[in-house]
C-alpha cells in the first residue's frame, strides 16, 4: 500500500513537472504572438502612410514641373472660344460640345451680333436659333438648351450669368465642365474643367490616374494650388491640341517628355 501511495504521488510530480514546462514553454510563445500582430500591423500602417506621403509628394512635384514646362511652351495658353462677356462665353461653351473652338467662333461671330442677350434669343425663337447654329453637331439640342438658359436668365436672374459653380451646373445643358469653364474664365473663380484633351494628357503623363473626369478632375486639384487651377486646364488643353494628340502623339517634340510616364511606350 505504502509503495502504491508513494508511486502515485511521483505520478503526479511528474504530471505537474509536464504541465510547469510546457506552459513555461507555451506562454512566450503565445506573447510574442500577440506582440507581432499588434505591433508588426500598426507598423504596416504607418509605413503604408508614410509611403503615401512620398508617393503624394513626388506628384506634387511631378504637377509642379509638368506646369512650369507647359508654361515656357505655351505663354500664351488661354481660351480659345471668343468672347467678350459672360453670357457669351456661356452660349459658345454650350455649342462647344462635341464641336471644334474653330468652328464655334465662326458662328458666333455674326451670332453675337446678331443676338446679345438673352431676350434676342427668346424673341427669335428655337427655330431661328436652330437655323443658325446648324452647321454644329447636336444642333438641335443645343438650340433647345440656349432657349432653356435664356428664359432662366430673363426671368430669374435679370438676364445676367450667376457668378456660381452649383447654380450654373443646374441649367439645362450645363454640366460640371462648362459651369466650370464659366466660372474660372469669366469670374476668375479656380475651377479645372476636365474637357477630353485634359483627361487625355493628364492620364497620359501619369499626373493622374482617373477613369471619370470627375476622378481626374479632384486628382489635379489635389496637386496644384487653386491659383494655378485655369492655367493649368489651358495648358493641358494647349499641350493636347498642339502635342499630345489622341492619335498621334509627338514625343520627339515633346517638352514634358522626360516627365512622362507614356514616353517610353510611344
Ligand atoms: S511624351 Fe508623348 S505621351 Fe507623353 S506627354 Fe509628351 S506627347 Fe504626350
Amino acid at each position: 500500500m505504502l509503495r502504491e501511495a508513494g508511486s502515485d504521488g511521483v505520478k503526479y510530480e511528474v504530471i505537474i513537472m509536464i504541465i510547469v514546462i510546457v506552459s513555461s514553454v507555451i506562454m512566450p510563445i503565445k506573447i510574442m504572438l500577440v506582440v507581432r500582430l499588434r505591433f508588426g500591423r500598426y507598423a504596416g500602417k504607418e509605413l503604408t502612410k508614410v509611403q503615401k506621403e512620398e508617393d503624394n509628394q513626388k506628384q506634387v512635384q511631378l504637377a509642379q514641373a509638368v506646369f512650369q514646362a507647359l508654361d515656357e511652351r505655351f505663354p500664351t495658353a488661354r481660351c480659345e472660344l471668343n468672347y467678350q462677356n459672360p453670357f457669351q462665353l456661356l452660349i459658345a461653351t454650350m455649342l462647344s460640345a462635341q464641336s471644334t473652338d474653330e468652328r464655334v467662333n465662326l458662328i458666333t461671330e455674326s451670332l453675337f451680333r446678331e443676338l446679345p442677350t438673352p431676350a434676342h434669343y427668346l424673341a427669335l425663337g428655337q427655330a431661328g436659333v436652330e437655323e443658325r447654329i446648324k452647321s454644329l453637331g447636336l444642333f438641335r439640342t443645343k438650340a433647345k438648351n440656349i432657349m432653356a438658359v435664356c428664359r432662366i436668365l430673363v426671368e430669374q436672374f435679370d438676364s445676367n450669368v450667376p457668378a456660381d459653380f452649383e447654380t450654373l451646373k443646374q441649367f439645362p445643358g450645363v454640366g460640371r465642365k462648362t459651369a466650370s469653364v464659366v466660372v474660372s474664365n469669366a469670374f476668375g473663380i479656380p475651377a479645372m474643367p476636365v474637357d477630353t484633351h485634359v483627361f487625355r494628357v493628364a492620364n497620359r503623363i501619369g499626373l493622374t490616374a482617373g477613369r471619370t473626369p470627375g476622378q481626374v478632375e479632384t486628382q489635379l486639384k489635389g496637386l496644384l494650388p487653386p491659383e494655378s487651377w485655369i492655367l493649368t486646364h489651358h495648358l493641358l488643353i494647349f499641350h493636347g491640341r498642339r502635342i499630345c494628340t489622341a492619335r498621334h502623339p509627338d514625343c520627339a517634340a515633346c517638352p514634358i517628355r522626360n516627365l512622362c510616364q507614356e514616353k517610353s511606350s510611344r
